[in-house]
């Protein structure tokens, strides 16, 4: 039904975004960055965002957020996006994503925002005392989507839960306005065998920017010997590589790291199995440490390069933002009218 509704009058077009709440890593490369750059040529519009709204759901000291913002923006410009064919900015400076993040938190209801595991895995113990924007992200997260008319959103798979509310807010917003249609309710696109990169010492979890330790996660600017010593320091079981796929079934651990030895060497991970068959560990993680320099070496080069120039950093996200508010602030407008607000200047 959904991809029925998506085609009314909704050409395809892919929105994403990442929070500048720290350094990159892996997983954002594999889950998000990487998947942005193969979408950017396959002949849609791109629109991918520096979230920064979203980054101060949790404290972020001021000089360090401009310095994730700009990082961020070097991160994709080195990962391969280009800014004349895809519109790279960042959210602040189109004020569109507020306001319409606005209109759904009146949307959203609250036994919605209440299942969000995200929302349960942050605040964890301290639900009172984290921020009401922490809550409510997933509403702008929404509107962030919903203001382009993105049909398309490539997520690692931690965001499923959130492009699924995105679709129920959509519903909600076109059935309470008799405006079928009118935002349409887009597809999470998750892709490839890294969709959920585990952390390094605890596989239950998944790596993540934000997380307590920096050996738990490989960052996308650690040097060689960083990445080789967080992999020679990743827990593992003591099995090595199975024969056959399935001889990773409940061993989360090395299923993690054969699944990001598959995504940075573009393979299947039936073929990473079949080449290290019997391999143990003190062969396998140097390979797949030489595999991740040999693939972030360049692009973590490239990040350093940019980041000598941060006026044309914020240059890209200046223009890119123009381009971006010409596309959402009529959506707004036109949301704004179906609302029922005047506007008269
Ligand atoms: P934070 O800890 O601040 O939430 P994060 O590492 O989770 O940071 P986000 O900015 O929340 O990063 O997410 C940016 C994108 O990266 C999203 O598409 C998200 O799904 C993806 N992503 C994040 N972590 C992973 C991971 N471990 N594996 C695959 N994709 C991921
Ligand atoms: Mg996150």
């Amino acid at each position: 039904m959904s991809a029925q509704i998506n085609a009314v009058g909704h050409t395809k077009r892919v929105f994403s975004g990442i929070k500048p709440s720290g350094g990159l890593t892996l997983g954002n490369y594999l889950g998000a960055i990487k998947r942005f750059v193969d979408t950017q040529d396959s002949g849609v519009e791109t629109v991918y965002c520096v979230v920064d709204l979203h980054a101060i759901t949790v404290w972020q000291d001021p000089a360090a957020l401009r310095y994730a913002t700009r990082e961020l923006v070097a991160a994709y410009v080195a990962s391969g996006l280009n800014s004349d064919k895809s519109i790279l900015f960042n959210q602040s400076q189109v004020p569109a994503h507020a306001e319409l993040g606005w209109l759904f938190n009146c949307v959203a209801r609250m036994g919605w925002m209440n299942r969000m595991t995200q929302f349960k895995d942050k605040a964890g113990k301290n639900a009172e005392k984290v921020s009401l924007g922490l809550y409510a992200y997933p509403s702008l997260m929404a509107a962030d989507i919903l203001l382009y008319h993105a049909t398309h959103v490539p997520v690692g798979d931690d965001q499923k839960q959130h492009v699924e509310l995105t679709r129920d807010i959509a519903q909600k917003f076109n059935n309470d306005f008799k405006v079928e249609g009118f935002f349409p309710l887009p597809e999470p696109v998750i892709e490839g065998p890294a969709t959920r990169v585990m952390n390094l010492r605890d596989a239950t979890k998944k790596m993540s920017k934000s997380g307590d330790s920096d050996m738990e996660r490989i960052n996308m600017t650690d040097d060689a010997e960083m990445i080789a010593k967080k992999f020679k320091k990743a827990r593992t079981d003591p099995d090595g590589i199975p024969s056959e796929v399935k001889g990773l079934d409940g061993r989360p651990e090395a299923r993690n790291l054969v699944d990001i030895y598959a995504a940075l060497s573009e393979q299947s991970v039936d073929a990473v199995v079949a080449e290290y068959a019997g391999a143990g560990w003190g062969v396998f993680k140097p390979a797949l440490a030489d595999l991740a320099v040999a693939k972030l070496a360049p692009i973590s080069t490239e990040m350093a390069r940019l980041m000598q120039a941060p006026d044309e950093l914020d240059r890209i996200l200046g223009q890119g933002a123009e381009r971006a508010a010409a596309i959402a602030n009529p959506i707004l407008a036109k949301a704004y009218d179906i609302v029922g607000f005047v506007r008269s200047r």
